[in-house]
């Protein structure tokens, strides 16, 4: 059982807010929707993805550069030259980006260029990756492990928080089951459960949850609908030329129309999506 009086994740009756940038924070009743590819590929293909998802809008970008493949044969991500693309888009866009943090000897780089470091379902009880992380003056999207229960799930936000870092967003990204029409099954049960159970704010990854495309918008709604403070989503100027997880990409247009359809389900529970003006590009 979850010991609330030891657990800094548990103390009731607060919302903590993780701000993202000066305009952008999750928690309030403003959702943050994060959408981009699952790897950075080109400079190019993520200025298509920045401009285009301007129209959405979205609030933060993604994009993987440092990528954890199941094979060792697979694409492994850009490295230090996607973070600096993806630090351009930052720059250029005036977005907030987020991608994902492997290692401790990384930490350092990817907290000098990107808003928000993602910790992967795979390293969810890396511990000392944890603990690292837990000195960084960066917020930290904590995905649930494969097959993490919610405890072991509470237990991980602990160590990031115990060793002195506040900002933490828990993202229910599906879990291993028998089925495997879907990648995985999105807990929403899990969502409403840590809503009550933590004060932190909770989004939830359709996309690696039902690995499908075709799937992804009806879990979007529903996650909006059981009250996550924000989605994750991957798209891509060109789904099935996508280096990893083709198969679950959005098309940029229907990135667009997905963030069209969730208006009305984040007003029927009490939250926006903030406008695209206020998201204009910089310069
Ligand atoms: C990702 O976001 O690209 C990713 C690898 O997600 P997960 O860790 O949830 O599998
Ligand atoms: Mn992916």
């Amino acid at each position: 059982m979850l010991n609330a009086k030891l657990a800094l994740a548990t103390q009731p009756d607060c919302q903590t807010t993780v701000k993202l940038s000066e305009r952008v924070a999750f928690g309030g009743s403003d959702l943050v929707i994060i959408a981009g590819p699952c790897a950075v590929e080109s400079r190019s293909q993520m200025e298509t993805v920045a401009t285009q998802l301007q129209r959405a809008p979205v609030q933060a970008l993604r994009g993987g550069v440092y990528k954890p493949r199941s094979s060792p044969y697979a694409f492994q991500g850009l490295g230090l030259a996607g973070l600096q693309i993806l630090a351009e888009m930052r720059s250029r866009y005036n977005i907030p980006v987020v991608t994902e943090v492997m290692a401790i000897g990384q930490i350092e780089t990817i907290a000098a260029h990107a808003d928000m470091l993602q910790v992967g379902s795979r390293n969810m009880q890396n511990f000392d990756l944890l603990k690292a992380l837990g000195q960084a003056n960066k917020p930290i999207l904590l995905k649930r492990g494969l097959a993490a229960t919610i405890e072991e799930f509470i237990m991980a936000a602990e160590y990031i928080l115990s060793h002195g870092n506040s900002q933490v967003v828990l993202c229910e990204r599906g879990i291993r089951s028998f089925d495997n029409y879907t990648r995985n099954v999105l807990d929403l049960g899990a969502v409403a459960a840590l809503k009550q159970l933590t004060h932190l704010p909770v989004i939830v990854d359709p996309s690696h949850a039902v690995g499908k495309w075709e799937l992804v918008a009806p879990l979007a709604k529903a996650a909006v609908a059981s009250g996550a403070d924000g989605l994750i989503i991957e798209c891509h100027p060109e789904p099935e030329k996508s280096v990893s997880d083709a198969r679950q990409a959005l098309s940029l247009d229907a990135m667009v129309d997905l963030v069209r359809t969730l208006q009305p389900v984040a007003a029927a529970v009490g939250r926006r999506i903030h406008s695209i003006q206020s998201l204009a590009i910089a310069s």
